[in-house]
């Protein structure tokens, strides 16, 4: 079985920013991409927030400066999925969907995390029919039509403007009667007309014969002037959060109650020895592309001591 020093799973800023580190530290970092390459950031458009950008940079753009600067120092990148980790003894073993083994001396898992769905039967029914959770890539085909975004977070409120770009018109849902999100992003579509805020509104379900047509929906459920009514639209997008993509690991690491992968103090260790935690899927505080680049980079510069200290 072929046995890599530093293996890392996932290729969001975390898993690349690893690699950059690893190979620079001379490890010959492997790298699996994982169902998702270029991570969650892909799925978004524009990136204002990363250091060293002062006009913005596109998102796709930014993963593919990464990806190279991490194969410029001698990161491996294989287009492989995970699907199996034996944590139980060093050196660990992961199982590619192939079938085929991996052995590895330290492990960095930078898997991050996934959209989150309500849970409706419907949501399954219309997925690819007009149920969305990524608006940058499934925005498009909505121009001149009229969708629905679920959430009041930052998220959403992105999906939402981005969408009031293409669309005709973009309907809000907010379960709350306030949005949670930061006040420039709610300023942004408070002030857009093509964007229409629905407070304390749920969604029961979906309808239509042909793909999503309508979502049937409750105003002020529970409460005495409770209203059901059906909401005509095409799209319906969902932005209500994301869910850590730790399933794999956790019969062998310790998780919180969502799901997050904990790790030591200020550092990516895990309860394993060689085992590290980097990017969204040990973050359920800051989950940006800045804190987990910086969480791929320490996880990098352990493993490298690691290494070293166990003359590996
Ligand atoms: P958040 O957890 O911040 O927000 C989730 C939203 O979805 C909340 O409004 C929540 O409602 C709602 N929600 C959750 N579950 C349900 C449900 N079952 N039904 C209806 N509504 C539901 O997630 P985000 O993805 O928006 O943001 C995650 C993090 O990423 C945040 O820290 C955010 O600031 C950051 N971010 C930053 C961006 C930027 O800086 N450009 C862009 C995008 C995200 P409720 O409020 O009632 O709980």
């Amino acid at each position: 079985m072929e046995t890599i020093r530093c293996l890392i799973i996932g290729s969001g800023p975390a898993g690349y920013t690893a690699g950059i580190y690893a190979g620079r530290a001379g490890l010959k970092p492997v790298i699996i991409e994982g169902l998702q390459p270029g991570g969650q950031l892909t799925t978004t458009t524009e990136v204002e927030n990363f250091p060293g950008y002062p006009d913005g940079v596109d998102a796709n753009d930014m993963m593919d400066d990464l990806r190279r600067q991490a194969e410029r120092f001698g990161a491996e990148i294989r287009s492989e999925i995970v699907v199996k980790a034996d944590l139980s003894k060093a050196p660990y073993v992961l199982t590619l969907d192939g079938g085929k083994e991996l052995a590895c001396h330290t492990l960095i898992i930078a898997t991050g995390a996934s959209a989150k769905y309500l849970g409706l039967a419907d949501e399954e029914k219309y997925r690819g029919q007009g149920v969305s959770a990524c608006a940058t890539c499934d925005g498009f085909f909505y121009r001149k039509k009229t969708v629905a975004v679920v959430g009041g977070g930052d998220t959403a409120c992105e999906e939402a403007s981005y969408l009031a770009g293409l669309a005709q018109k973009v309907y809000l849902i907010v379960r709350k009667p306030f949005l949670r999100a930061s006040k420039a992003m709610q300023d942004r579509v408070l002030q857009n007309e093509k964007i229409e805020v629905l407070f304390e509104t749920n969604t029961e379900g979906l309808y239509g014969n042909n793909g999503v047509e309508g979502a049937h929906v409750v105003y002020r459920r529970g409460e005495s002037d409770e209203r059901r009514y059906d909401l005509p639209i095409d799209g319906f997008f969902l932005a209500i959060g994301h869910k850590p993509n730790s399933d794999l690991f956790a019969q062998w690491l310790k998780t919180d109650e969502h799901g997050y992968i904990v790790t030591e103090g200020q550092t990516p260790q895990t309860g394993i020895p060689g085992v590290y935690a980097a990017g969204d899927v040990a973050d359920p505080l800051y989950r940006q592309a800045i804190t987990a680049a910086a969480s791929g980079c320490k996880a990098a510069i352990e493993a490298n001591r690691f290494l070293q200290e166990n003359g590996l």
